[in-house]
């Protein structure tokens, strides 16, 4: 576990947490665990969860398991597609703002990919679950097995990702490369095991502590971020570019070590 500390825990206002492999494993939903480390963390600070995913996403992996008072979720904020959109809870979970991808920008992506997949005479798997591209509002992702391959398979289609990264990673970055170069404007991420990332330039995990600094009134050095991707490619690897203390975590496991750490800060 990599950690930098400029400032003692107890101090941190705000604790911000990467969703996807860090609070509960990849694709899949938080255990009874975290659910009481949360419960606990609330109790004491103001929490923050960012992830690529939709709402969608988040009631799936993180709200339907967490059991927890209602006031406790009124301090706890939350920021799917990469912060480009905010919800936070008021009798319910109530859109703040949403930043999307405009008409234009969609129908060039979409045209890009039509584009791209001729050109390299892309063949798709012989079966795909669910979408493959997905418009997210504020962000377009393409799926090699489609959106919904471990919702239906669970871990046989986790095991499926993992055959087809690591058979087809190079195809995957010669896709993104490509479609960089037809759609210079944007910005693409060859995100996920299987997936790319289309959004406006300059969204990433730094761009969504921002965000956070901006609507939630915290200093990003007040912050605390814990992710599972702090590396070089990473998708949490931004947020090294801010002066946010971080805790570069490899599973949920390890998140949990951190939030126990949080709860009794030496
Ligand atoms: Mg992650």
């Amino acid at each position: 576990m990599k950690i930098t500390h400029r400032q003692n825990l107890k101090n941190k206002n705000l604790i911000v947490f990467d969703l996807d492999g860090t609070l509960a494993p990849s694709k899949s939903t938080i255990d009874k665990e975290m659910n009481r480390l949360l419960e606990r963390l609330l109790m004491q600070k103001n929490v923050a969860v960012i992830g690529g995913g939709k709402l969608e996403l988040f009631k799936h992996q993180l709200l339907n398991r967490l059991k927890v008072p209602k006031d406790l979720l009124t301090k706890l904020f939350l920021f799917p597609v990469t912060a480009t959109s905010f919800f936070r809870y008021n009798n319910g979970w109530k859109n703040i703002y949403t930043h999307n991808l405009t008409a234009d920008q969609v129908d060039r992506i979409m045209s890009a990919f039509t584009k791209v997949f001729k050109e390299i005479d892309y063949k798709k798997p012989e079966k795909t679950y669910g979408e493959t591209i997905e418009n997210r509002g504020s962000q377009i992702t393409w799926s090699a097995l489609g959106q919904d391959v471990v919702k239906v398979l669970g871990d046989k289609g986790v095991e499926l990702k993992n055959k087809w990264r690591d058979k087809n990673t190079p195809l995957k970055l010669k896709i993104a490369k490509l479609l960089q170069k037809y759609l210079p404007d944007l910005e693409v991420h060859a995100a996920g095991y299987t997936s790319i990332d289309i959004t406006k330039k300059g969204i990433d995990k730094a761009y969504g502590l921002k965000q956070m600094e901006k609507f939630l009134k915290v200093k990003i050095k007040n912050m605390v971020f814990i992710g599972d991707a702090i590396f070089p490619g990473g998708n949490d690897y931004a947020i090294t570019k801010t002066p946010v203390d971080y805790f570069a975590i490899k599973d949920p496991e390890e998140a949990k070590k951190v939030i126990r750490k949080i709860l009794k800060p030496a």
